[in-house]
């Protein structure tokens, strides 16, 4: 049976690395009917934050992956949070130092890094020099004595290989006199992540092991600890490296992109686009089409089209790919993404009307095709909410027109004539202008779009008109011609 995990450790928010290893897991598990597992990894208690589980789940809710094990539904395998899980940990810890498959090691950090330099010195990669390895009973209790308190290491042979059967990358061979005596329980005895997750893959039955290249390297040192307890690995898939837009690997700080999901649900990104865009971080679908719904790369999904070359995130293609979402979607969704960002520039009251929820709708309409994310709209939209506007030297030029006055002038009258003010209304005004003033195309409909929007395209403009209204639509008629 196929079993998978996204295992973050709660630091923060889901970051759009962990994102994608999450999709690929969840895609994975449910093109092959197995299951997908959610494992908080909190072992490295120093970096953990209060409420970063809760909004790693949501993030992961948001985007439509669910999982079928976790902290807050159970599962046959839990508990499903590492520091719940330290007695389980603590029983295989005592088996490896039984077996002399790991050790107590005293060195203080002081020691180790004068060690380090020793090493550096010499020209040599920094490695543990394996010092406690063989310490006699007596040693051990002056150590004890002393009051320093023990990490545990896993004893590594020296002049091993260890070969990772990886179904991204083939065979990857690593020396183990690269590796060194690695620590797999601090001074307080909660394991490191490395030891944790091998005994939490093997007790939870993953089937495979699908993670982003930068756990590679330790890839080695868990494959170690299965071996040394005798248990069979998963199959590990090590997804490549996604990059910034410039290319570079891509830093916590790194401010040329927006780094977690959350960012680009505050921005009112949709989560589908969200999702197809992440799939194609470094998976590739047979054929040209990109644009695939959630159920659509369950189907298409395999491990075989996983590739190691790093993935660029090119944020360019990732709004045109909302945009493709956005033009689909339904509108009043749209609109209940966009009022927030309205009422957050002021444009908009705390809490609308009916009359006043429907005009935004048809605004948002009106900018459906063009509009990129949600929050786009306000800037988009800015003519929308005020009563004079600026003409640039472009707008002045076709204002400058000799035909324009009476055209404005006629507009205006055609306008005050109406019954009602939706757009096929707004339609029959131009149209009676152009009877009156026997001005047609271009210089008849530039100089109202100009007159009435400032811009020399933009939205359709008997909506447009609609929406600003007769009151509004007259002052700048009158404002483009003084
Ligand atoms: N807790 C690890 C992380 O957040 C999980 C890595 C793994 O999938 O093994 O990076």
């Amino acid at each position: 049976e196929v079993r998978v995990r996204f295992a973050p450790s709660p630091t923060g928010h889901l970051h759009i690395g962990g994102a994608r290893s999450a999709l690929f897991n969840y895609l994975f598990a449910r093109s092959q009917n197995g299951k997908f597992i959610l494992r908080i990894e909190d072992t490295d208690q120093a970096r953990n934050v209060e409420t970063a589980t809760e909004k790693l789940m949501a993030s992961l809710k948001w985007l439509g992956i669910e999982w079928d094990e976790s902290v807050d539904i159970g599962g046959e395998y839990g508990p499903y949070r590492s520091m719940e899980r330290m007695d389980v940990y603590t029983k295989y810890i005592e088996q490896l130092l039984e077996e002399g498959k790991a050790y107590y090691c005293y060195m203080t950090e002081e020691e180790l890094a004068a060690e380090r330099e020793a090493q550096l010195a010499k020209g040599q990669a920094p490695k543990y020099s394996g010092r406690d390895r063989n310490l006699t009973a007596e040693q051990r209790k002056d150590y004890e004595e002393k009051g320093i308190k023990p990490v545990i290491r896993f004893l590594v042979k020296e002049g091993e290989k260890v070969v990772i059967d990886d179904a991204v990358r083939g065979e990857v061979t690593f020396e183990t006199d690269g590796i060194g005596d690695f620590v797999i329980a601090r001074g307080d005895g909660v394991p490191t992540y490395n030891f944790a997750v091998v005994v939490d893959d093997h007790l939870m039955k993953i089937s495979h092991v699908i993670r982003a290249e930068e756990h590679l390297s330790n890839a080695p040192r868990q494959a170690l600890v299965f071996e040394a307890f005798g248990w069979e690995k998963p199959k590990f898939a090590h997804a490549s490296l996604i990059l910034n837009p410039d290319r570079q690997k891509m830093s916590k700080r790194d401010e040329s992109i927006m780094q977690f999901v959350e960012q680009y649900k505050n921005l009112g990104y949709l989560p589908e686009a969200i999702v197809n865009f992440l799939a194609l971080l470094g998976w590739s679908p047979v054929g040209e089409e990109e644009i695939f719904t959630m159920d659509e790369l369950i189907e298409q999904f395999s491990l075989e089209r996983v590739s190691k070359a790093p993935a660029v995130f090119d944020t360019d293609k990732l709004a045109w790919m909302n945009n493709q979402y956005v033009k689909e979607a339904d509108t009043e969704r749209l609109t209940d993404l966009a009022v927030p960002h309205f009422q957050e520039a002021g444009k908009l009251p705390e809490s609308l009307d009916t009359e006043q929820r429907e005009w935004v709708k048809k605004l948002v309409a009106l900018y459906q095709e063009q509009m990129h994310y949600a929050a786009e709209i306000v800037e988009l939209t800015d003519l929308f909410f005020k009563t004079e506007i600026e003409y640039n030297e472009e707008a002045k030029e076709v204002l400058a027109e000799e035909q324009v006055p009476e055209v404005m002038k006629q507009f205006a009258e055609e306008i005050d004539a109406l019954e009602g003010f939706e757009p096929a209304d707004v339609k029959k005004a131009v149209k009676a202008t152009q009877k009156a003033t026997g001005q047609k195309g271009k210089k008849l409909f530039m100089p109202i779009r100009v007159a009435v929007t400032g811009q020399t395209h933009g939205p359709e403009l008997p909506h447009a008109i609609s929406l600003l209204g007769p009151d509004v639509v007259k002052a700048r008629l009158r404002q483009a011609v003084n």
